[in-house]
């Protein structure tokens, strides 16, 4: 399965082929391919989020292998591009399945997930780890078509093999069921006639000496957020109207190239929503905003004993345990800050499921053990942790009934800033607790922490999983626990501040 890495090429051949990757790449925007050719060390490295859906994609691909099983992978060992060529046509000859069967034509190489000859022709399989078809899988396939085609072979029938949402999880996985298989030949013979002028075009931009001048648009996040963002947008300052919350990209694309940069340029320009304005105001006079009766009228829905609750939770395309679906948000992990009364001292628990086991039973036991009914319970952006305690209500019936008071007794706090009872331009348009904390609570932060998002945690729990080696085990535990108690430690810190600001003279 072949997700947005380059391939390998012999120095000979750098200038002139292209791999299925660059293709898109270069169908994205020419300059994203002139600049992963001729300039490679402006690439921003791999974060871990791309190298964990690497990684998942990885996984899903060897799975489906097993929709079409005992063929041959052409792959093992990861040979060079001659090998992979010359396997294929050999095993052409002797298997009916082959995986990742590599072929080349007018200067391209591109390889198909899985190969199956059967008496009526044969079948192309591309396999994403998605649950929906999307333009950019088309394009892909269009271009195998041509390259397969091209290189000899008639009969062919195209197959985009994506996962279904659907499924559930009984006992081993059923890949007939897991997977759906669909025919996409006849839509992508139209996108393969533009295949030849597209190279064509591609081509002429490669053997330009400078980069194409393509101005940055909607086109550097899709289909793909670019890697050389940090090169293209380095002229776009901070407090750009890129900020601006609650705009539309294209909007905000279409100032820019009316040559409006900064936020600030929008002061008392009409047709902007309050939030809109007020974060322009914010930023013009360097002024917090800060809407008194507001935050006291979220604190008065606040009541002893308070919690603040926060969960980590993992979503596999794959599901590891029975009863799941495929990328179910399942919790894992949670952290606990708590007071039972506005005296009282802070304390904090919390909780990690042992890896390899489905977590959400000892987790929903341990939450109704260590949260009381009556529970004033603050958690950020609620939906979330309101999505995880209702599908456990639903999974346990004897947990339902506390889980669900739990779930009712949940506020929000990230509603005094949805509503801009405050705002301060270091938020930057965003209510996010990673946007708002820097900005209130400047000395606590991430930074330092070996685990800093959620992704991260999902990794480390995912590790924690794999090793046996006891001294890593207790790393990766130390740090989950870290990341996730400076999540409601946060929420605690937040909180005294909008007290403060309700209570000041100013
Ligand atoms: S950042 Fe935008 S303009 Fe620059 S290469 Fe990427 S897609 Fe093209």
């Amino acid at each position: 399965m072949e997700l947005f890495n380059d391939v390998e090429f012999s120095p000979q051949s750098v200038s002139s082929t292209l791999s299925k990757s660059q293709f898109l790449k270069g169908q994205q925007c020419h300059k994203r391919l002139w600049l992963s050719k001729h300039r490679p060390g402006l690439r921003r490295e791999p974060n871990h989020t791309a190298e964990f859906l690497f990684s998942e994609g990885h996984i899903v691909g060897k799975l489906a292998q097993q929709l079409h099983p005992g063929g041959i992978d052409i792959n093992e060992g990861n040979p060079s591009i001659p090998i992979k060529l010359s396997r294929t046509q050999d095993a052409l000859k002797t298997h009916n399945v082959i995986y990742e069967a590599a072929f080349q034509f007018n200067h391209v190489f591109a390889m198909v997930d899985i190969l199956h000859q059967t008496p009526f022709g044969i079948d192309c399989y591309e396999v994403k780890s998605s649950t929906t078809e999307k333009a950019v899988f088309l394009q892909d396939m269009a271009l195998q078509q041509y390259v397969v085609e091209g290189a000899g072979l008639s009969g062919v029938r195209f197959f985009l093999v994506l996962i279904n949402p659907h499924y559930v999880r009984k006992g081993p996985i059923n890949v007939n069921e897991l997977f759906k298989q669909i025919p996409v030949h006849y839509k992508i013979e139209a996108l393969k006639q533009h295949i030849p002028a597209q190279l064509q075009s591609l081509r002429t931009a490669l053997k330009s000496p400078n980069a194409p001048s393509t101005e940055i648009g909607p086109h550097c996040f899709s289909p793909y957020d670019c890697d050389y963002m940090s090169h293209c947008w380095a002229h776009i300052p901070k407090h750009s109207v890129f900020e601006i919350s609650g705009m539309k990209l294209d909007k905000k694309f279409e100032l820019y190239n009316k040559g409006i940069v900064h936020l600030t340029e929008l002061f008392n320009t009409p047709g902007l929503n309050p939030h809109q304005n007020d974060q322009i105001r914010a930023q013009k006079h360097d002024e917090p905003i800060v809407n008194k009766p507001g935050i006291q009228a979220f604190l008065n829905t606040l009541f002893y004993p308070l919690y603040f609750l926060d969960f980590e939770a993992f979503q596999r395309a794959i599901p590891p345990f029975d009863t799941l679906r495929p990328y179910q948000q399942v919790a894992f992990q949670y952290s606990l800050h708590s007071q039972q009364t506005p005296q009282s001292e802070l304390k904090h628990t919390d909780f990690i499921a042992e890896p390899n086991e489905d977590p959400r039973y000892a987790l929903a036991q341990s939450l109704i053990k260590t949260l009381p009914k009556n529970a004033c319970i603050l958690t950020y952006n609620s939906g979330f942790e309101k999505l995880v305690l209702k599908q456990l209500a639903d999974t346990f019936p004897k947990f339902s009934k506390h889980l669900m008071v739990l779930h009712n007794n949940i506020v929000d706090l990230m509603e005094p800033f949805q509503r801009h009872d405050v705002y301060t331009k270091d938020m930057e348009g965003s209510f996010s607790i990673k946007s708002v904390l820097p900005a209130l609570v400047p000395e606590l932060s991430y930074e330092s922490l070996a685990v800093r998002d959620g992704q991260m945690a999902v990794i480390s729990y995912i590790k924690l999983s794999q090793t046996s080696n006891p001294i890593e085990k207790e790393t990766l535990t130390s740090h989950l626990r870290e990341y996730c108690k400076l999540d409601t430690y946060a929420m605690v810190r937040v909180l005294d501040v909008l007290r403060e600001m309700a209570n000041s003279e100013a």
